[in-house]
């Protein structure tokens, strides 16, 4: 399941007035038009860059803004203050503007024109202090909005820009987004839990449970003729071990793993749900616990928890819209072992099967081995190790008055040994600045042993999504210090109190 990319749009507007007279406001618009058709022409940016104009009344700023709310295209808004837009004519409509805004710091000229410079350039060019204005009033509205400085031509502001669209789409994506629940919460599982009305109220999306019965009767209504081609998929694309071959003694076995993938596509599909939860301990109807099913609809942009985690499932899927399209991926994760090997400290990540196969390069091997626990037959899965290089673990918590966003970067290692007898796809990395700070920050932090592994987001893109949903944030990276760590959690522990009186 692809998300459509090119139907969605960022408008693009710049801010003026009358005092320079319509010539200049002529070079205005011009520049303004040639500025985001610029943008629009970034493959590296995901979506459509739309100009709307040069608003100079507080009339047509408020007509904007109110369809920039109502638009179901636009899904955020980027402003430019080329000249300088009294800031009191925005108020009404930054007031109700409901969709993330991205404040543009840019100059039409990239170099000052020594020579030619006069009054007349420096009244059309005065985006250094025009945009203090616009960040001012935005300020004063306590909105929360994205800053980017730099030359509309600059790489690195194009990039931020883009990194920045990505944010947009998947916030965009997440306030429609229904997430199936199979079964409730892994019993007497804390981390896992949490208020599903604050979650809709903050994220947008929507968390509906269901019996395992209603799975079940997609995964029966599914024909042999449509396993047999799936099966032919898996001969295509994995290293199927002998034992599930055509004329393997287990074949059975993937023939079942096949009917339960494409009943769980059946479900997903018909409900329209982007991500979805399922539990060990609950598969009243199914055979076997959904292993390489989960794996590869995971890897299409669905977003899953285990044991019932729908914060991690939502999580998940709002990382893969962010990441469509990028090289690496973002897979459902669990922080497994330790390697306390002093001078190579490294944790084992993996779960019992449900790591997505977009983490790695390599051709994974189809293999089935016993579960031992939850009861049932032997779960077909994917085994495979992740691709190194630099990644990030990321986790929704319920603090009860709040949710908080916790990262930690990781760099990611290539096993040195084999692991002959490990029956799961696993990843291996370093934690920042190093496991015993990193994991004590987690853990003082209350992150989940759930979190989202990703080899393409960046943290900058957490943080921004974060902001747009309105939730603390705290990031462990090469600089944290514990002391540090304890006083900002402190700190936010009064701000989020404050927000509740
Ligand atoms: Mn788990």
């Amino acid at each position: 399941m692809k998300i459509d990319l090119k139907k969605y749009e960022i408008w693009f507007v710049t801010g003026s007035q009358h005092l320079y007279g319509p010539e200049t406001l002529k070079q205005v618009k011009e520049n303004a038009n040639q500025i985001s058709r610029h943008l629009d022409r970034q493959k590296e940016i995901p979506v459509k860059i739309r100009f709307k104009g040069v608003l100079t009344t507080a009339e047509e700023i408020l007509g904007l803004i109110r369809d920039v709310n109502q638009s179901e295209k636009c899904i955020g808004l980027i402003t430019w203050m080329h000249t300088f837009s009294p800031a009191k004519m925005w108020i009404g409509g930054l007031k109700i503007l409901s969709k993330p805004l991205l404040h543009f710091h840019t100059q039409f000229n990239e170099r000052i024109p020594w020579n030619t410079i006069d009054m007349d350039f420096m009244n059309l060019n005065q985006t250094a202090h025009g945009g203090r204005e616009f960040g001012f009033i935005n300020t004063r509205l306590r909105r929360s909005r994205k800053v980017i400085v730099g030359h509309w031509q600059d790489a690195t502001a194009i990039g931020k820009i883009a990194d920045w669209s990505r944010v947009v789409l998947a916030w965009a994506d997440s306030q429609t987004m229904k997430i199936a629940r199979f079964g409730d919460n892994m019993r007497e599982v804390a981390v896992t839990e949490g208020d599903k009305v604050s979650a809709q109220i903050q994220f947008g999306y929507s968390v509906n449970g269901y019996g395992m019965g209603d799975l079940a009767e997609h995964i029966a209504a599914i024909k042999p003729g449509e396993i047999g081609k799936l099966l032919d998929t898996y001969e295509e694309e994995y290293q199927v071990a002998n034992i599930l071959g055509k004329k393997g003694r287990k074949r059975k076995s993937l023939e079942e793993a096949g009917r339960i993938e494409l009943g769980i596509r059946s479900f997903l599909e018909q409900g329209n749900f982007t991500a979805f939860t399922d539990t060990f301990e609950n598969l009243h109807g199914l055979k076997q616990l959904p292993g390489i099913a989960v794996q590869r609809v995971m890897q299409e942009g669905y977003g899953f928890g285990a044991e019932g985690d729908w914060k991690t499932a939502a999580l998940v899927r709002s990382m893969k819209v962010m990441a469509q399209g990028l090289s690496g991926g973002n897979s459902f994760m669990e922080d497994y072992t330790y390697h306390f090997d002093p001078g190579n400290m490294q944790v084992l990540g993996a779960h019992m099967l449900e790591i997505c196969p977009s983490i790695t390069s390599n051709r994974p091997s189809c293999e089935i081995h016993p579960l031992s626990i939850g009861g049932k037959a032997d779960p077909v899965r994917l085994v495979f190790d992740a691709d190194p290089g630099e990644a990030l673990n990321a986790s929704i918590v319920d603090m009860g008055n709040r949710f908080r966003l916790l990262i930690n970067t990781v760099t990611g290692k290539s096993p040195e040994e084999k692991l002959p007898k490990l029956p799961v796809a696993r990843v291996l990395w370093e934690a920042h600045p190093n496991l015993p700070e990193a994991a004590t920050a987690w853990i003082l932090a209350g992150g989940a042993h759930h979190t989202c592994y990703s080899q393409n987001i960046k943290v900058e893109q957490m943080e921004d999504f974060a902001e747009m949903a309105g939730i603390e944030c705290v990031v462990i990276d090469r600089e944290t210090s514990i002391s540090r760590l304890k006083q900002d959690l402190r700190n936010n522990a009064i701000y989020y109190g404050l927000q509740d009186l």
